[in-house]
């Protein structure tokens, strides 16, 4: 494999890991390279508007934020480059990471930061009103729906955590679940349960989000009598689980089940020298622009001190 370019760190992902990854290394003088991947800016560009990042008194509009993510890492002297990582090569002492299917680079230290993506039921309803009642993140949307009635569907934990959430907001919280139980842990499936005003629709799909220009309305479908019915709601969450973006380090890194990076617990180091993971794909508890960017901190901290130890910086 002919490799173009030799860099000290290279990081991968354009989101708040990956660009506050940027401006640590940058101003650590590691004159970091940034491949933006095929979201630049990752998920906070699909969402609307931020009101928990702090710094932003009057909130901020997602895509925005992570424009001026970007101008700050640039500012620093970043080389921020549109590109994917298609194939990584991690056997040797330098690290191999090819972009775009074509040029390889060779990095003295790699930050992983690329991020999760939520998973989407697939109903052209959802996407289309995607930002208009529709989201992935209870968290994040939850405050603009304020006792209003809401629907979420999943029953893992991150549903059950996010239906709690929403019932201190929301007047009425509708849960779907696709079964007649819920795998979340049993404590948090007790509290959903005990929680009056979340009402639990068992053996339900979704079978359209309803609404012109916003979500007015959730219709849902028993799967065992195919009885359907609709529900009043103001916003719609989808709680079903995401997908870490961590495909092409498979049989490099390790990774827990569900594909997640697994780091050194307190540090952002993996099980390869010189390679640290930084945001959602390490990350399925918090999942916080925040602690995502906190996490990107780490991760340049600790790539910097890798690459003093070892003479190159
Ligand atoms: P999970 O994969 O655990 O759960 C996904 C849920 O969504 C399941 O109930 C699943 O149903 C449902 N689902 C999937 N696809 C569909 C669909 N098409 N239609 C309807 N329902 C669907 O994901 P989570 O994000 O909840 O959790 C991921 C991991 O993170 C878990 O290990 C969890 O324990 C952990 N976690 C821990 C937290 C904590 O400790 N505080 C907080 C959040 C997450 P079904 O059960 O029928 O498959």
């Amino acid at each position: 494999m002919e490799s173009n370019e030799r860099v000290q760190c290279l990081i991968i992902g354009s989101g708040p890991a990956g660009y506050t990854a940027a401006i640590y290394a940058s101003r650590a003088g590691l004159k970091p390279v940034l491949y933006q991947g095929i979201q630049p800016g990752g998920q906070l560009t699909i969402t609307t508007e931020v009101e928990n990042y702090p710094g932003y008194p009057d909130g901020i509009q997602g895509p925005e934020m992570m424009v001026h993510f970007e101008k700050q890492a640039a500012r620093m002297g970043a080389d921020i480059r549109y590109g994917l990582a298609t194939k990584v090569d991690f056997s040797g002492p330098v690290h191999k990471v090819q972009i775009d299917e074509e040029k390889w680079i060779e990095a003295d230290s790699v930050i992983i930061s690329t991020g999760a993506s939520a998973k989407w039921l697939g109903l052209e309803s959802e996407q289309r009103l995607n930002g208009y009642g529709v989201s992935a993140c209870a968290v994040c949307d939850g405050f603009f729906f304020k006792g209003k009635e809401v629907a979420i569907v999943g029953a893992g934990d991150t549903a059950a955590e996010e239906a709690l959430y929403l019932s201190k907001i929301c007047a009425q919280v509708h849960m779907i679940v696709r079964r007649d139980e819920m795998r979340a842990s049993k404590v948090m499936q007790d509290r959903v349960k005990n929680t009056a005003n979340i009402k639990i629709y068992w053996n339900s799909e979704t079978d359209e989000v309803l609404g012109d220009k916003k979500v007015s309305a959730v219709r849902i479908k028993n799967n065992k009598t195919g009885e359907k019915q609709e529900i009043p709601v103001s916003a719609f969450f989808v709680a079903i689980g995401h997908q870490p973006n961590s495909e092409i380090f498979k049989g490099w890194l390790d990774m827990d089940e569900a594909g997640y990076v697994k780091t050194v617990p307190g540090t952002s180091k993996t099980n390869i020298e010189g390679v640290f993971a930084a945001g959602d794909v390490q990350d399925k508890i918090y999942r916080q622009a925040v602690t995502a960017a906190g996490s990107g901190c780490m991760a340049a901290l600790d790539a910097e001190r890798y690459l003093s130890a070892k003479g190159i910086h």
